[in-house]
């Protein structure tokens, strides 16, 4: 069944961002989901932080919440305590949930909430015009930083393995078609996802031709369930920056757990 994911909404992202790809990615992975049917279009809520990012859920024919900064989270969290039958995905970005609410993140993390979250990563503030964020690099200069930046930047991979994701990967929002396969398996599975997205900010910090020298994808077919691997991965310096999803394992949701009390 076709799906008529588009609003009227104009799209207000400056020309060429890369969050139109993201956009584009999401439409084509839940079109697919649902073909297969492994997603009921009535039952998904999309959820947005604020920054950037936030507009998609204008850009989405869903079920959608836009929550206050930092605390997206904590809305997805509830909605699907309160309605475990809800496909709860959210947008953020890298201002948004790593360095507003990054407690909510990883405490959904521990909990192993059944929640999908997609973070826009593009190492600054964008919407509020390119202040530095936890994600910016040493040096980097801003309104905030006109020195440069003196601290090094979070590492959120190696966070959340840390915390007890049972769902990480990292892809590039310029490949549409790595990012729509990710995004499919974040949603097929069952418990907390998590998918760092590097999404470049073509106006305010333009990293594309710094990725496109350093992206790769890891093997599909390597294990995913070796968390020590997994984090050797994600933490192996900024020459190289690897794709793919680095570890997916099952345990028992939050939510199964809420409802056997
Ligand atoms: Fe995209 Fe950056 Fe423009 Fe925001 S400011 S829409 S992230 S290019």
């Amino acid at each position: 069944m076709p799906l008529n994911l588009t609003t009227y909404s104009k799209i207000t992202w400056c020309p060429g961002c890369p969050n139109s790809q993201i956009l584009v990615a999401f439409r084509q992975a839940i079109q697919e989901l649902v073909d297969q049917n492994k997603l009921k279009p009535e039952n998904l809520v999309a959820f947005a932080g604020i920054g950037c990012h936030g507009k998609i859920t204008d850009y989405l024919n869903t079920n959608s919440f836009t929550s206050l900064h930092g605390r997206l989270i904590p809305a997805m969290t509830g909605a699907k305590c309160a309605n475990p039958e809800l496909t709860c995905i959210g947008f953020s970005g890298d201002g948004d949930s790593y360095s507003e609410g990054l407690e909510h993140l990883i405490h959904a993390a521990r909990r192993n909430s059944d929640i999908k979250v997609f973070i826009h990563d593009n190492q600054l503030f964008a919407l509020t015009t390119g202040q530095a964020s936890s994600r910016s690099p040493l040096g980097f200069k801003s309104k905030t930083t006109p020195l440069g930046s003196i601290e090094p930047p979070f590492n959120p991979l190696l966070t959340l393995l840390s915390a007890g994701a049972s769902f990480v990967a990292r892809t590039y929002a310029g490949d549409l078609k790595g990012t729509k396969r990710i995004m499919e398996a974040a949603i097929s599975h069952k418990g907390f996802a998590f998918v760092d997205i590097i999404q470049p900010c073509i106006t305010f910090f333009d990293t594309r031709d710094y990725f496109k020298d350093r992206i790769y994808w890891i093997d599909e077919n390597l294990p995913k369930n070796d968390l020590n691997k997994a984090m050797a991965l994600v933490n192996g310096g900024d020459e190289k920056v690897p794709l793919g999803i680095f570890y997916e394992v099952e345990r028992p949701t939050f939510e199964d757990q809420l409802a056997k009390i």
